[in-house]
């Protein structure tokens, strides 16, 4: 089968199209003929090498639509020809954290594509229980476009901020998937929404999905805006992903009692606090990553029940693997890059 394949970690010219093995389905997994599969920062962060513990040479991949091709030993051959999406996370099943569904605070948690071979090909061979059936709304390259960042997203809302109607919520950076994720779940959530983008475009295409106030970072000094939209009071709740570059503008944004999720540091890891500012202001830093289980599933239903409809930036051939890492990496795309096989 066709692969996007590294040999080696370092820039988008590592990536190469070649012919390697067609996985096998193991016991309990399923064969999926990839008709779908979506770009996320996390595949730049592997190619680069960060995290260290991946699978070498490796296909990355961890966002995946398509088609059950072969089922392993164990699995209901009835499953083969469903059009499945597949939640990426690995866990363990059997330590504290699995037994109370708190899946992505497993020791042992892992990612398809970050530390197994994933979708950037023709097949791969996933968990069956991983795989679920594509609601129909849904084409493969919007399904494809919703596991790794509307599950970080709902949970770093719902579960981990603790999101409420009525609240107000910022979004930074919201141009990339999670961040329009999170807009798109906050406002089904029945919040107030504020981001801040870059460029004219984004910020028309913001308002079309749901957010109240959109900020340029390039035109204004979006934390003072925030300060001046609520009258005076900041929001709820700020989710970073930025890091670095942003921070000190989220902090001065949140209200008193406010809550800072970040699931991500796209532009820097190492940030400061004032700890005055955080006790007087009743603050709280919270860190998320991923979803469990049960916080999958309740998103996918959201795409039913909630008329959930992920971004799609733009579908390219698998053939274009490089190309796609190369517009992930400059930053201008607005949703998902779906790759195609
Ligand atoms: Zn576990």
């Amino acid at each position: 089968m066709r692969a996007a394949i590294f040999h080696e970690n370092g820039g988008p010219e590592v990536v190469r199209i070649e012919e390697v093995a067609r996985p096998r389905p193991g016991p309990g997994e399923v064969l999926v003929e990839v008709r779908a599969a979506a770009l996320n920062h996390l595949d730049l962060w592997v190619r680069r090498g960060i995290p260290i513990d991946t699978t070498m040479p490796h296909i990355g991949g961890s966002d995946v639509a398509g088609v059950i091709a072969e089922v392993g030993a164990g699995v209901d051959h009835g499953r083969v020809g469903e059009r499945v999406v597949v939640n990426p996370s690995l866990w363990c099943g059997r330590c504290r954290e699995c037994a109370r569904g708190e899946e992505s605070m497993c020791a042992e948690y892992r990612i398809l594509g970050e530390h197994t071979d994933g979708g950037f090909a023709e097949f791969v061979a996933a968990a069956a229980d991983r795989a679920y059936a594509i609601p129909d709304e849904l084409s493969f390259e919007e399904a494809a476009a919703l596991p790794i960042s509307y599950q970080t997203a709902w949970r770093a809302l719902l579960a981990r901020a603790r999101l409420r109607p009525t609240e107000d919520v910022l979004v930074i950076g919201a141009s990339g998937g999670t961040a329009i994720a999170a807009v798109q779940i906050a406002r089904l959530a029945g919040a107030r929404v504020f981001a801040v983008t870059s460029g004219a475009e984004n910020v028309r295409r913001l308002r079309e999905i749901g957010a109240a106030f959109v900020y340029d970072r390039d035109v204004e000094d979006w934390s003072k805006a925030v300060f001046r939209d609520t009258g005076r009071r900041g929001v709820d709740v700020v989710v970073e992903n930025v890091g670095a570059a942003t921070w000190a503008g989220s902090v001065r944004a949140l209200a008193r009692g406010g809550r800072l999720v970040t699931y991500g540091a796209t532009a820097g890891p190492r940030v400061e606090i004032d700890v005055r500012v955080l006790f007087w202001k009743q603050l709280e830093i919270i860190g998320t990553t991923m979803a469990s289980r049960s916080e999958f599933e309740e998103m996918l239903r959201a795409v039913v029940t909630g008329g959930l409809r992920p971004v799609v930036d733009s579908v390219m051939p698998l053939d274009q693997a490089r190309e796609a890492h190369e517009r992930l990496e400059a930053g201008g795309q607005f949703g998902k890059i779906v790759l195609v096989p």
